[in-house]
Formats: structure tokens, sequence, C-alpha cells
């Protein structure tokens, strides 16, 4: 057939995950906005990435953003944004199967003990899959950036062990991720709850969110966070509720984090760095190929994820974002290894968090112990 339709049976691990995290996050259902917002926002990030290479790619639809919908007559929410996309390849392997190496393993560690299994879905990060907790049904349409309109591709899945895909026409750029939500959760269908949820957990996200009510023609969407990254504004601008939330945007982690150090450096080199220290170990911290380093940015574009060179292995728990004003944008992982700029940036880096343990130690021995439960191993 001409849209290629398929069912296919999601990853053991993914039905896993998905038992464990509707069982155990049940009573902070409300972080999928969080977690949908944030893939909406790093789509937006990768493709002004993209984009430095292709500007063809921005051109015909230039205003990066995310927009929540809601229409209380359908029982939905979407998030949708104009990003990177997914071509039907990318989202078959992207939200059927869980790549991290090790996951098997973590969640034969699962007891069926609500308080314990929510410790252990912490150490690995929420994420998409967190939409199920509140939907019994996410259809996810995508366009890839570069794709003609008849490549986009719908995904369809109750959550239940399967998935379908097809081939279908849009004709916006970005992924549309639709939520149909069980009959018990129809409370988030409420403008007020959802601008509050909005501001209270993606207010430093650096496009707009907007918010829309699809039953209302004459209400216009409206953008309703702040719209600039929280690296870039001053200390004082933000209470230690906005620089959590950020860390878990970071992180997908849903604790708190131990410690931040938030830092800007002028002279010779000038960067910003932000800086956290978690306070749970991720389950995959003694796996070699595990995600590890800081989220790199240069002038506030998005170039990479897990920029290893920023810091030293033993130092691999460390989350952050580092945005420098003088490497270049195309700056790539090659260039990072042989960078006097980066060496330099990294013993800075280095020491600061040094610094942050030893003042962690000195003035909030209870939170240094927690470090040390968790990373001890990989600091001595
Ligand atoms: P994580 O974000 O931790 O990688 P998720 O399960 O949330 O895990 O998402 C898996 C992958 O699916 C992401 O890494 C990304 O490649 C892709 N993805 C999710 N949402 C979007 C989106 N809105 N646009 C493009 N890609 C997306």
């Amino acid at each position: 057939d001409a849209t290629g339709r398929e069912t296919l049976g999601f990853q053991t691990e993914v039905k896993q995950l998905l038992q464990l995290m509707i069982h155990s996050l049940y009573s902070n259902k409300e972080i999928f906005l969080r977690e949908l917002v944030s893939n909406a926002s790093d789509a937006a990030d990768k493709l002004r990435f993209e984009a430095l290479a292709n500007p063809e790619l921005l051109k015909d639809d230039p205003d990066l953003k995310v927009r929540v919908e809601y229409d209380s007559k359908a029982a939905t929410i979407a998030v949708a944004d104009n990003g990177i996309g997914m071509s039907r390849d990318e989202l078959i392997e992207n939200l059927g199967t869980i790549a991290r190496s090790g996951t098997a393993e973590f969640l034969s560690q699962m007891t069926g003990d609500e308080k314990s299994d929510a410790r252990l879905i912490g150490q690995f990060g929420v994420g998409f899959y967190s939409a199920f907790i509140v939907a019994d049904k996410v259809v996810v349409e995508s366009r890839r950036a570069g794709l003609p309109a008849d490549q986009s591709v719908r995904w369809e899945s109750d959550g239940q062990g399967e998935f379908t895909i097809e081939t279908v026409e849009r004709s916006e750029r970005g992924t549309r991720v639709t939520l149909h939500l069980k009959p018990d959760e129809q409370e988030f269908l409420d403008g007020f709850r959802l601008q509050n949820l909005i501001r209270k957990y993606s207010d430093h996200i650096a496009f707009p969110v907007e918010l829309d009510d699809l039953s209302d023609d004459e209400k216009k969407a409206e953008a309703v966070n702040s719209a600039t990254a929280l690296w870039t504004r001053s200390r004082s601008d933000f209470s230690d509720d906005e620089y959590q939330e950020f860390y878990k945007h970071l992180s997908h982690d849903f604790s708190d984090p131990l410690c931040w150090s938030h830092n800007r450096v002028e002279g010779k080199r000038q960067y910003t760095s932000l800086i956290y220290i978690p306070a749970n170990a991720p389950f995959d911290l003694w796996n070699r190929d595990a995600p590890r380093g800081l989220k790199l940015y240069v002038q506030r574009v998005f170039i990479m994820d897990d920029a290893e060179q920023l810091l030293p292995l033993y130092l691999r728990f460390v989350k952050g974002v580092v945005d420098s004003s003088d490497l270049p944008l195309n700056v790539s992982r090659e260039l990072l290894q042989k960078n006097p700029d980066i060496d330099a940036m990294r013993s800075a880096l280095t020491r600061r968090v040094l610094d942050m343990l030893s003042k962690l130690a000195n003035n909030e021995p209870d939170k240094y112990a927690t470090c040390w439960a968790a990373f001890g191993d990989v600091l001595k």
C-alpha cells in the first residue's frame, strides 16, 4: 500500500520501561509536559545547528518555536515544534527502541515496589514515553527538515506493546505529538493549569512556547515563557526553583541536583558555564559508552550534547552547559580534541567543579555525603 502502513512491536525494554513509568511516576504525572517541551526545544536546537551548514533548511519557516495546543472537545493536548523532525527510520529507531546499553539489566532490578522503582526511573531519565502516564493513545506526526511533504510520517500507539507507522503528507516541518488523554486525566484541559505548568517547567527554554486553545477560534496563541536561555541571563534573575527546573530539562533526571554554579568568564576567553552536581548516579555510570560531558553552545547556538573534552573522565557525572563566545560555529568533535581554548576551558571547569565539591564538603556535609555515596567510587 502507498502509505507503507506497518504495525511494529516495541523492543522488550520499551514495554518494561512503559510499565515502570506509568506506575511509578503517577504522583508526578504532570512532568509529561516538561519532557515533551524539552524534546521540542532540543529539536529546534538541532535544526538551528544543521542550518549553519545548510541555511535552506530554515528558509520557509525561520522562527523556531514550540506550541502547546489543547482541545477540550477532543480531549487532546499536542506539543508541536518546527524543529528538525524525524524521517520514518528515525521515528522507528527513536520511539520504538531504547538505544542505551545496559538498559535490560537495569530494568531487571525492578521490584514492583512503587517507591524503589520511582528511584530507579529517576536514574534512567524519563522522556517521550512519559506521555503514556496521562494518555491512552499517542500520535506523532513528523516531517524531517529537508524532506518533501509527501515523505512525512505518522506514528501511533496505545502504549501496550505495538505501534503503527505510515507515510503521510504534512505541509509543516517538524514534529507534533498528540496525547489523547485518559478519561481520568481531563483536568489537564485547562488553560490556566497548562500556562502554569509551562511557566513552572519551561520558562528557561530558549524558544517561545505558545499556548493555544483549539476550541476557541477568537483567542490567538501567545507565548507564555520568557524564551531566553537561562544561562544567558544574570544570576539574580533566577530562583533556585528555576535553576532546578533547568537541570531537569538538561538531564531528564527528576530529582533535584545537589548544587550548581553559574559563571560568566570574561577576559582572554569568554564563556558562560552552568554546572550541576546531580544527587543520584545514572544507571549507566560505569558503562564506557554512556553519554558524558557538557552540552556545548557557541554564541547561544547549540553545537553538541556530551562534549567529552570539557571535563576529565572522573567528573563524568557532572551535568551542565558551556556557551563559548570564541569557538567557531563549525567546531567539530575532532576540532575539540586539539584546541588550546578547549584545554584551557577544561582546566578552568575542572577547578570549578572541584571547588564546588570542597564547598559542599565544608558547608553542607549532608549533601556532600549524598554526593560521595553516589560518585565516590568514580572520584577515587
Ligand atoms: P531523550 O530525549 O532522553 O533522548 P526520548 O525518549 O524523550 O529520549 O526521545 C528519544 C529520541 O527521539 C530523542 O533523542 C530524539 O532523537 C527523538 N525525538 C523525541 N522528540 C522529538 C521531537 N519533538 N523532534 C525530533 N526528535 C524527537
